[in-house]
Protein backbone atom coordinates (compact mmCIF):
# COMPACT_ATOMS: atom_id res chain seq x y z
CA UNK A 1 0.00 0.00 0.00
CA UNK A 2 1.30 3.69 -0.80
CA UNK A 3 1.24 6.09 1.77
CA UNK A 4 -0.87 9.36 1.24
CA UNK A 5 2.11 11.42 0.91
CA UNK A 6 3.41 9.44 -2.41
CA UNK A 7 0.05 10.81 -4.41
CA UNK A 8 1.02 10.94 -8.03
CA UNK A 9 2.12 14.21 -9.97
CA UNK A 10 -0.42 14.24 -11.66
CA UNK A 11 -2.87 15.23 -9.30
CA UNK A 12 -1.82 18.73 -8.21
CA UNK A 13 -4.44 20.20 -10.07
CA UNK A 14 -7.63 17.98 -8.50
CA UNK A 15 -10.87 19.43 -9.92
CA UNK A 16 -13.06 20.22 -7.38
CA UNK A 17 -15.20 17.44 -6.10
CA UNK A 18 -19.04 17.08 -6.57
CA UNK A 19 -19.80 16.35 -10.04
CA UNK A 20 -18.77 13.79 -13.02
CA UNK A 21 -19.46 13.12 -16.49
CA UNK A 22 -18.23 9.61 -17.93
CA UNK A 23 -18.55 8.89 -21.46
CA UNK A 24 -19.16 5.02 -21.96
CA UNK A 25 -20.65 2.79 -20.25
CA UNK A 26 -18.33 -0.32 -20.50
CA UNK A 27 -16.70 -2.22 -17.85
CA UNK A 28 -14.52 1.26 -17.31
CA UNK A 29 -17.29 3.54 -16.88
CA UNK A 30 -19.48 1.72 -14.71
CA UNK A 31 -16.31 0.98 -12.46
CA UNK A 32 -15.30 4.72 -12.41
CA UNK A 33 -18.86 5.57 -11.85
CA UNK A 34 -18.93 3.23 -8.85
CA UNK A 35 -16.43 4.34 -7.14
CA UNK A 36 -17.33 7.83 -7.79
CA UNK A 37 -20.66 7.38 -6.73
CA UNK A 38 -19.39 5.55 -3.21
CA UNK A 39 -17.72 8.17 -2.55
CA UNK A 40 -20.44 10.53 -2.64
CA UNK A 41 -19.57 11.90 -6.31
CA UNK A 42 -22.56 12.87 -8.30
CA UNK A 43 -22.06 10.51 -11.60
CA UNK A 44 -23.79 11.16 -14.97
CA UNK A 45 -22.97 8.44 -17.49
CA UNK A 46 -23.75 8.73 -21.06
CA UNK A 47 -23.36 6.01 -23.26
CA UNK A 48 -24.57 6.28 -26.94
CA UNK A 49 -25.93 2.74 -27.15
CA UNK A 50 -29.92 2.12 -25.87
CA UNK A 51 -28.58 -0.36 -22.97
CA UNK A 52 -25.61 -2.53 -21.37
CA UNK A 53 -23.24 -4.12 -23.49
CA UNK A 54 -23.12 -2.26 -26.54
CA UNK A 55 -19.06 -2.32 -26.53
CA UNK A 56 -16.59 -5.15 -25.74
CA UNK A 57 -18.38 -5.03 -22.33
CA UNK A 58 -20.96 -7.13 -23.76
CA UNK A 59 -18.34 -10.03 -24.25
CA UNK A 60 -21.01 -12.93 -23.23
CA UNK A 61 -18.79 -14.21 -20.88
CA UNK A 62 -14.82 -14.01 -19.99
CA UNK A 63 -11.96 -15.02 -17.49
CA UNK A 64 -10.58 -12.93 -14.39
CA UNK A 65 -6.80 -14.87 -14.26
CA UNK A 66 -3.98 -13.41 -13.10
CA UNK A 67 -0.70 -13.19 -15.56
CA UNK A 68 2.25 -14.57 -13.73
CA UNK A 69 5.89 -13.98 -15.08
CA UNK A 70 9.55 -14.85 -13.43
CA UNK A 71 10.55 -12.28 -12.08
CA UNK A 72 6.31 -11.32 -11.30
CA UNK A 73 6.76 -8.02 -13.56
CA UNK A 74 4.51 -4.96 -13.91
CA UNK A 75 1.90 -6.08 -15.49
CA UNK A 76 1.67 -9.42 -13.25
CA UNK A 77 1.29 -7.42 -10.11
CA UNK A 78 -1.05 -4.80 -11.54
CA UNK A 79 -3.21 -7.87 -13.08
CA UNK A 80 -2.93 -9.75 -9.68
CA UNK A 81 -4.03 -6.64 -8.02
CA UNK A 82 -6.65 -6.07 -10.80
CA UNK A 83 -8.24 -10.03 -10.10
CA UNK A 84 -8.60 -9.02 -6.34
CA UNK A 85 -10.40 -6.43 -7.00
CA UNK A 86 -12.66 -7.56 -9.37
CA UNK A 87 -13.31 -10.75 -7.42
CA UNK A 88 -14.15 -8.59 -4.28
CA UNK A 89 -16.51 -6.47 -6.27
CA UNK A 90 -18.00 -9.60 -7.38
CA UNK A 91 -18.38 -10.87 -4.42
CA UNK A 92 -20.02 -7.81 -3.44
CA UNK A 93 -22.20 -7.04 -6.11
CA UNK A 94 -23.14 -10.23 -7.97
CA UNK A 95 -24.51 -13.51 -7.77
CA UNK A 96 -21.92 -16.67 -7.93
CA UNK A 97 -23.03 -19.14 -10.08
CA UNK A 98 -25.13 -17.51 -12.35
CA UNK A 99 -22.96 -14.13 -13.01
CA UNK A 100 -19.73 -15.31 -11.77
CA UNK A 101 -18.28 -18.07 -10.28
CA UNK A 102 -14.69 -18.38 -8.48
CA UNK A 103 -13.64 -21.92 -10.47
CA UNK A 104 -10.16 -21.39 -10.35
CA UNK A 105 -8.12 -21.84 -13.65
CA UNK A 106 -6.27 -23.80 -15.31
CA UNK A 107 -3.54 -22.91 -17.49
CA UNK A 108 -2.17 -25.08 -19.88
CA UNK A 109 1.35 -23.34 -20.83
CA UNK A 110 1.67 -24.40 -24.24
CA UNK A 111 4.62 -22.58 -25.00
CA UNK A 112 6.47 -23.46 -21.36
CA UNK A 113 6.78 -19.78 -21.62
CA UNK A 114 4.97 -18.62 -18.02
CA UNK A 115 6.54 -19.50 -15.37
CA UNK A 116 5.72 -18.73 -11.42
CA UNK A 117 7.57 -16.02 -10.27
CA UNK A 118 9.89 -17.46 -7.68
CA UNK A 119 8.54 -17.83 -4.26
CA UNK A 120 8.59 -15.20 -1.28
CA UNK A 121 10.83 -16.39 1.12
CA UNK A 122 8.50 -15.65 3.66
CA UNK A 123 6.16 -17.73 2.16
CA UNK A 124 7.92 -20.46 0.39
CA UNK A 125 4.66 -22.70 -0.55
CA UNK A 126 2.47 -19.85 -1.54
CA UNK A 127 3.32 -18.11 -4.22
CA UNK A 128 1.13 -15.02 -4.84
CA UNK A 129 -2.60 -15.04 -5.64
CA UNK A 130 -2.85 -18.67 -5.35
CA UNK A 131 -0.29 -19.68 -8.54
CA UNK A 132 1.00 -23.26 -8.20
CA UNK A 133 2.08 -26.23 -10.78
CA UNK A 134 -1.01 -27.79 -11.58
CA UNK A 135 -1.27 -31.16 -9.79
CA UNK A 136 -2.01 -34.32 -11.74
CA UNK A 137 -5.33 -34.56 -10.82
CA UNK A 138 -6.27 -31.33 -12.26
CA UNK A 139 -4.41 -31.40 -15.59
CA UNK A 140 -6.21 -35.19 -15.56
CA UNK A 141 -9.36 -32.93 -14.88
CA UNK A 142 -8.65 -30.78 -17.98
CA UNK A 143 -8.60 -34.04 -19.91
CA UNK A 144 -4.68 -33.57 -20.61
CA UNK A 145 -2.21 -35.70 -21.24
CA UNK A 146 -0.12 -37.04 -17.52
CA UNK A 147 2.85 -34.64 -17.44
CA UNK A 148 1.19 -31.56 -19.93
CA UNK A 149 2.89 -28.56 -18.35
CA UNK A 150 0.07 -26.48 -16.62
CA UNK A 151 -0.56 -23.98 -13.88
CA UNK A 152 -3.04 -23.45 -11.26
CA UNK A 153 -4.34 -20.36 -10.64
CA UNK A 154 -6.89 -20.41 -7.29
CA UNK A 155 -7.83 -17.12 -7.05
CA UNK A 156 -9.39 -16.93 -11.05
CA UNK A 157 -12.79 -17.62 -12.35
CA UNK A 158 -15.43 -16.92 -14.79
CA UNK A 159 -17.49 -13.43 -15.07
CA UNK A 160 -20.69 -11.97 -17.06
CA UNK A 161 -19.52 -8.58 -17.92
CA UNK A 162 -22.74 -7.16 -18.51
CA UNK A 163 -23.94 -8.08 -15.07
CA UNK A 164 -21.18 -6.35 -13.51
CA UNK A 165 -21.50 -3.17 -15.64
CA UNK A 166 -25.44 -3.52 -14.95
CA UNK A 167 -24.47 -3.98 -11.68
CA UNK A 168 -21.96 -1.34 -11.02
CA UNK A 169 -24.03 1.38 -12.67
CA UNK A 170 -27.04 0.19 -9.71
CA UNK A 171 -25.29 2.37 -7.14
CA UNK A 172 -27.19 4.87 -5.62
CA UNK A 173 -25.53 8.68 -7.28
CA UNK A 174 -25.36 7.56 -10.91
CA UNK A 175 -27.36 8.12 -13.42
CA UNK A 176 -26.99 6.97 -16.62
CA UNK A 177 -28.16 8.83 -20.05
CA UNK A 178 -28.56 5.83 -22.84
CA UNK A 179 -28.70 6.98 -26.45
CA UNK A 180 -26.67 9.56 -25.94
CA UNK A 181 -23.58 9.65 -28.69
CA UNK A 182 -20.73 12.07 -27.25
CA UNK A 183 -19.54 13.85 -30.76
CA UNK A 184 -17.18 16.57 -29.25
CA UNK A 185 -15.88 17.72 -25.75
CA UNK A 186 -14.85 21.16 -25.09
CA UNK A 187 -13.99 23.59 -21.56
CA UNK A 188 -16.18 26.36 -21.14
CA UNK A 189 -14.79 28.17 -17.89
CA UNK A 190 -15.04 25.83 -14.79
CA UNK A 191 -16.69 22.89 -16.71
CA UNK A 192 -16.31 20.61 -19.60
CA UNK A 193 -19.14 20.43 -22.19
CA UNK A 194 -20.08 16.98 -23.72
CA UNK A 195 -22.34 17.84 -27.38
CA UNK A 196 -23.77 15.28 -29.49
CA UNK A 197 -23.63 15.69 -33.35
CA UNK A 198 -26.54 17.70 -33.34
CA UNK A 199 -24.09 20.51 -31.20
CA UNK A 200 -26.79 20.05 -28.16
CA UNK A 201 -25.38 19.58 -24.42
CA UNK A 202 -25.76 16.32 -23.43
CA UNK A 203 -23.79 17.19 -19.85
CA UNK A 204 -21.61 19.75 -18.08
CA UNK A 205 -19.01 18.98 -15.33
CA UNK A 206 -16.28 19.67 -13.87
CA UNK A 207 -14.43 16.54 -13.96
CA UNK A 208 -15.15 14.86 -17.29
CA UNK A 209 -13.75 10.68 -17.52
CA UNK A 210 -13.60 9.86 -20.84
CA UNK A 211 -14.35 5.57 -20.54
CA UNK A 212 -15.38 5.24 -24.32
CA UNK A 213 -12.59 2.74 -25.28
CA UNK A 214 -11.45 2.93 -28.86
CA UNK A 215 -13.76 5.71 -29.42
CA UNK A 216 -12.13 7.83 -26.94
CA UNK A 217 -9.81 8.55 -29.47
CA UNK A 218 -12.04 10.12 -32.14
CA UNK A 219 -13.43 12.43 -28.74
CA UNK A 220 -9.79 13.31 -27.72
CA UNK A 221 -7.31 13.89 -31.01
CA UNK A 222 -8.78 17.21 -31.82
CA UNK A 223 -7.16 18.23 -27.93
CA UNK A 224 -3.85 19.97 -28.07
CA UNK A 225 -1.44 17.89 -27.17
CA UNK A 226 -3.07 14.47 -26.86
CA UNK A 227 -0.97 11.73 -26.87
CA UNK A 228 -2.08 8.52 -25.71
CA UNK A 229 -1.68 6.27 -28.29
CA UNK A 230 -5.29 3.93 -28.08
CA UNK A 231 -5.36 1.18 -30.50
CA UNK A 232 -8.67 -1.29 -32.10
CA UNK A 233 -8.31 -4.98 -31.84
CA UNK A 234 -10.91 -6.82 -32.59
CA UNK A 235 -11.92 -10.05 -31.12
CA UNK A 236 -14.35 -13.53 -31.91
CA UNK A 237 -15.20 -15.37 -29.44
CA UNK A 238 -17.40 -18.68 -30.50
CA UNK A 239 -20.16 -20.50 -28.36
CA UNK A 240 -22.81 -23.10 -28.45
CA UNK A 241 -25.47 -24.29 -26.14
CA UNK A 242 -24.96 -27.19 -23.46
CA UNK A 243 -27.72 -28.99 -24.13
CA UNK A 244 -26.58 -29.40 -27.67
CA UNK A 245 -23.90 -31.49 -26.60
CA UNK A 246 -23.66 -35.05 -26.82
CA UNK A 247 -23.18 -37.01 -23.29
CA UNK A 248 -19.45 -38.25 -24.91
CA UNK A 249 -18.49 -34.74 -25.32
CA UNK A 250 -20.24 -33.57 -21.58
CA UNK A 251 -17.81 -36.33 -20.42
CA UNK A 252 -14.69 -34.69 -21.76
CA UNK A 253 -15.75 -31.51 -20.34
CA UNK A 254 -12.96 -29.64 -18.16
CA UNK A 255 -14.92 -28.89 -14.56
CA UNK A 256 -12.95 -25.42 -14.45
CA UNK A 257 -11.77 -23.19 -17.30
CA UNK A 258 -8.84 -23.33 -18.96
CA UNK A 259 -6.58 -21.05 -21.01
CA UNK A 260 -2.88 -20.46 -22.35
CA UNK A 261 -4.05 -20.35 -26.20
CA UNK A 262 -7.51 -18.47 -26.06
CA UNK A 263 -9.50 -19.80 -23.30
CA UNK A 264 -12.87 -22.14 -23.24
CA UNK A 265 -15.50 -22.02 -20.46
CA UNK A 266 -18.09 -24.28 -20.17
CA UNK A 267 -21.81 -23.98 -17.80
CA UNK A 268 -22.13 -20.55 -17.85
CA UNK A 269 -25.52 -19.00 -19.05
CA UNK A 270 -25.31 -17.60 -22.53
CA UNK A 271 -26.79 -14.04 -23.43
CA UNK A 272 -30.38 -16.00 -23.86
CA UNK A 273 -30.25 -17.83 -20.44
CA UNK A 274 -29.75 -21.02 -21.51
CA UNK A 275 -26.12 -22.85 -20.32
CA UNK A 276 -23.12 -22.96 -22.83
CA UNK A 277 -19.62 -22.82 -23.47
CA UNK A 278 -17.10 -20.56 -25.04
CA UNK A 279 -14.21 -20.84 -26.31
CA UNK A 280 -12.17 -17.61 -27.74
CA UNK A 281 -10.73 -15.38 -29.06
CA UNK A 282 -9.22 -14.06 -32.03
CA UNK A 283 -6.94 -11.39 -32.35
CA UNK A 284 -7.28 -9.34 -35.28
CA UNK A 285 -5.43 -5.58 -35.49
CA UNK A 286 -6.17 -2.51 -37.77
CA UNK A 287 -9.90 -3.13 -37.71
CA UNK A 288 -12.47 -0.66 -36.77
CA UNK A 289 -15.64 -2.88 -37.21
CA UNK A 290 -16.53 -5.99 -35.27
CA UNK A 291 -18.81 -8.47 -38.09
CA UNK A 292 -19.05 -12.00 -36.64
CA UNK A 293 -17.02 -13.87 -39.49
CA UNK A 294 -17.34 -17.34 -40.39
CA UNK A 295 -13.56 -17.93 -40.92
CA UNK A 296 -12.94 -16.78 -36.92
CA UNK A 297 -15.41 -19.93 -35.67
CA UNK A 298 -12.70 -22.27 -37.71
CA UNK A 299 -9.81 -20.18 -36.29
CA UNK A 300 -11.39 -20.41 -33.01
CA UNK A 301 -12.21 -24.66 -33.35
CA UNK A 302 -8.46 -24.79 -34.41
CA UNK A 303 -7.65 -22.59 -30.88
CA UNK A 304 -9.68 -25.30 -28.98
CA UNK A 305 -7.95 -28.22 -30.65
CA UNK A 306 -4.49 -26.24 -29.56
CA UNK A 307 -5.89 -26.04 -26.01
CA UNK A 308 -7.68 -29.42 -24.99
CA UNK A 309 -6.94 -31.92 -28.10
CA UNK A 310 -9.52 -34.10 -27.22
CA UNK A 311 -12.22 -31.81 -26.13
CA UNK A 312 -11.06 -30.26 -29.83
CA UNK A 313 -11.90 -33.15 -31.27
CA UNK A 314 -14.96 -34.41 -29.82
CA UNK A 315 -16.50 -30.90 -30.61
CA UNK A 316 -15.84 -30.52 -34.38
CA UNK A 317 -19.49 -30.76 -34.84
CA UNK A 318 -20.53 -28.21 -32.58
CA UNK A 319 -18.62 -25.53 -34.77
CA UNK A 320 -21.52 -26.56 -37.94
CA UNK A 321 -23.66 -23.41 -38.51
CA UNK A 322 -26.20 -24.56 -36.85
CA UNK A 323 -24.89 -24.89 -33.26
CA UNK A 324 -22.20 -22.55 -33.22
CA UNK A 325 -23.23 -18.58 -32.14
CA UNK A 326 -20.30 -15.91 -32.52
CA UNK A 327 -19.65 -12.83 -30.37
CA UNK A 328 -17.36 -10.12 -31.63
CA UNK A 329 -15.77 -6.87 -30.31
CA UNK A 330 -13.32 -4.12 -30.30
CA UNK A 331 -10.66 -4.42 -27.60
CA UNK A 332 -8.99 -0.96 -27.02
CA UNK A 333 -5.12 -1.45 -26.46
CA UNK A 334 -2.26 0.43 -25.81
CA UNK A 335 1.73 -0.60 -26.58
CA UNK A 336 2.91 -2.07 -23.11
CA UNK A 337 -0.95 -3.56 -22.18
CA UNK A 338 -1.71 -1.71 -19.80
CA UNK A 339 -4.45 0.42 -19.68
CA UNK A 340 -4.32 4.96 -19.35
CA UNK A 341 -5.98 5.98 -16.20
CA UNK A 342 -6.38 9.43 -14.32
CA UNK A 343 -5.80 13.06 -15.64
CA UNK A 344 -4.79 13.17 -19.73
CA UNK A 345 -2.51 16.56 -19.01
CA UNK A 346 -3.32 18.09 -15.43
CA UNK A 347 -1.63 21.32 -16.38
CA UNK A 348 -3.44 21.72 -20.19
CA UNK A 349 -6.70 20.06 -19.55
CA UNK A 350 -7.66 20.09 -16.15
CA UNK A 351 -10.56 18.35 -15.24
CA UNK A 352 -10.20 16.16 -17.69
CA UNK A 353 -9.53 11.94 -17.21
CA UNK A 354 -9.32 9.29 -18.74
CA UNK A 355 -9.76 5.46 -18.00
CA UNK A 356 -9.22 2.94 -21.36
CA UNK A 357 -6.95 0.80 -22.97
CA UNK A 358 -8.30 -2.14 -21.04
CA UNK A 359 -7.16 -4.67 -23.83
CA UNK A 360 -7.78 -8.42 -23.46
CA UNK A 361 -8.20 -8.11 -19.97
CA UNK A 362 -10.89 -5.58 -18.94
CA UNK A 363 -12.78 -7.70 -16.53
CA UNK A 364 -9.25 -8.07 -14.44
CA UNK A 365 -8.56 -4.53 -14.75
CA UNK A 366 -11.21 -1.87 -14.85
CA UNK A 367 -12.26 -2.55 -11.15
CA UNK A 368 -8.99 -1.75 -9.95
CA UNK A 369 -8.45 1.10 -12.80
CA UNK A 370 -11.58 2.68 -11.21
CA UNK A 371 -10.92 2.34 -7.99
CA UNK A 372 -7.95 4.07 -8.67
CA UNK A 373 -8.94 7.06 -10.30
CA UNK A 374 -11.24 7.70 -7.38
CA UNK A 375 -8.67 7.13 -5.18
CA UNK A 376 -6.17 9.30 -6.50
CA UNK A 377 -9.49 12.16 -7.23
CA UNK A 378 -10.19 12.21 -3.58
CA UNK A 379 -6.39 11.81 -2.62
CA UNK A 380 -7.20 8.60 -0.71
CA UNK A 381 -4.51 5.98 -0.36
CA UNK A 382 -4.58 4.41 -3.88
CA UNK A 383 -5.32 0.61 -4.31
CA UNK A 384 -1.45 0.44 -5.73
CA UNK A 385 1.83 1.11 -4.48
CA UNK A 386 2.76 4.28 -6.42
CA UNK A 387 5.97 2.42 -8.24
CA UNK A 388 2.75 0.13 -9.91
CA UNK A 389 0.67 2.95 -10.18
CA UNK A 390 2.80 5.33 -12.16
CA UNK A 391 2.60 2.47 -15.45
CA UNK A 392 -1.08 2.97 -15.81
CA UNK A 393 -1.05 6.96 -15.48
CA UNK A 394 -2.16 8.20 -18.63
CA UNK A 395 0.04 11.32 -18.25
CA UNK A 396 2.71 8.27 -18.90
CA UNK A 397 2.47 9.62 -22.45
CA UNK A 398 2.79 13.13 -22.58
CA UNK A 399 6.45 13.95 -23.75
CA UNK A 400 7.39 17.46 -21.63
CA UNK A 401 10.55 19.64 -23.38
C1 LIG B 1 -13.49 -11.40 -28.01
C2 LIG B 1 -13.09 -10.76 -26.72
C3 LIG B 1 -12.82 -11.56 -25.62
C4 LIG B 1 -12.42 -10.98 -24.41
N1 LIG B 1 -12.17 -11.79 -23.33
C5 LIG B 1 -11.78 -11.24 -22.16
C6 LIG B 1 -11.53 -12.04 -21.02
O1 LIG B 1 -11.68 -13.27 -21.04
N2 LIG B 1 -11.09 -11.43 -19.88
C7 LIG B 1 -10.93 -10.07 -19.81
O2 LIG B 1 -10.53 -9.57 -18.76
N3 LIG B 1 -11.20 -9.28 -20.87
C8 LIG B 1 -11.62 -9.83 -22.03
N4 LIG B 1 -11.88 -9.03 -23.10
C9 LIG B 1 -11.62 -7.59 -22.97
C10 LIG B 1 -12.78 -6.84 -22.31
O3 LIG B 1 -13.99 -7.23 -22.92
C11 LIG B 1 -12.52 -5.35 -22.51
O4 LIG B 1 -11.23 -5.02 -22.02
C12 LIG B 1 -13.54 -4.49 -21.75
O5 LIG B 1 -14.85 -4.89 -22.01
C13 LIG B 1 -13.35 -3.02 -22.11
O6 LIG B 1 -14.28 -2.27 -21.39
P1 LIG B 1 -14.42 -0.72 -21.67
O7 LIG B 1 -15.50 -0.22 -20.79
O8 LIG B 1 -13.10 -0.08 -21.61
O9 LIG B 1 -14.88 -0.61 -23.20
P2 LIG B 1 -16.28 -0.98 -23.86
O10 LIG B 1 -16.91 -2.13 -23.20
O11 LIG B 1 -16.03 -1.09 -25.32
O12 LIG B 1 -17.20 0.26 -23.53
C14 LIG B 1 -17.13 1.48 -24.20
C15 LIG B 1 -18.51 2.10 -24.13
O13 LIG B 1 -18.41 3.42 -24.66
C16 LIG B 1 -19.57 3.67 -25.43
N5 LIG B 1 -19.21 4.72 -26.38
C17 LIG B 1 -18.31 4.66 -27.38
N6 LIG B 1 -18.24 5.85 -28.01
C18 LIG B 1 -19.12 6.65 -27.40
C19 LIG B 1 -19.50 8.00 -27.62
N7 LIG B 1 -18.95 8.77 -28.59
N8 LIG B 1 -20.46 8.54 -26.82
C20 LIG B 1 -21.03 7.79 -25.84
N9 LIG B 1 -20.69 6.51 -25.61
C21 LIG B 1 -19.75 5.96 -26.37
C22 LIG B 1 -19.90 2.34 -26.07
O14 LIG B 1 -21.26 2.27 -26.45
C23 LIG B 1 -19.54 1.36 -24.96
O15 LIG B 1 -20.66 1.06 -24.15
C24 LIG B 1 -12.30 -9.58 -24.30
C25 LIG B 1 -12.62 -8.77 -25.39
C26 LIG B 1 -13.01 -9.35 -26.60
C27 LIG B 1 -13.35 -8.46 -27.77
Amino acid sequence: MASPSAIPEPLRHPPSRGQALVIGAGLSGSAVAHSLALRGWAVTVIDRAGGVGAGASGLPAGLAAPHVSPDDNVLSRITRAGVEATLQRARALLQSGSDWALTGVLEHNLAGKRKLPKADPGTPDNPPNGSTQASPAQIAAAGLAPGTPALWHGQAGWVRPRQLVAAQLQTPGIQVIWEGKAQAIERRGALWNVTDAQGQTLGQAPLLVVASAFDSLALLKPLPGFAVPLNPLRGQISFGHMHDLTDAQRQLLPPFPVNGHGSFISNVPTPDGQLGWYIGSTFERDCEQAPVREEDHAANQQRLSTLLPDLGSAMQNQFSPAYVSGWAGLRCTLPNRLPAVGPIDSEGLPGLWLCAGMGARGISLAVLCGELLAAWLDKEVPPLAPSLAKHLAAERFIKRP
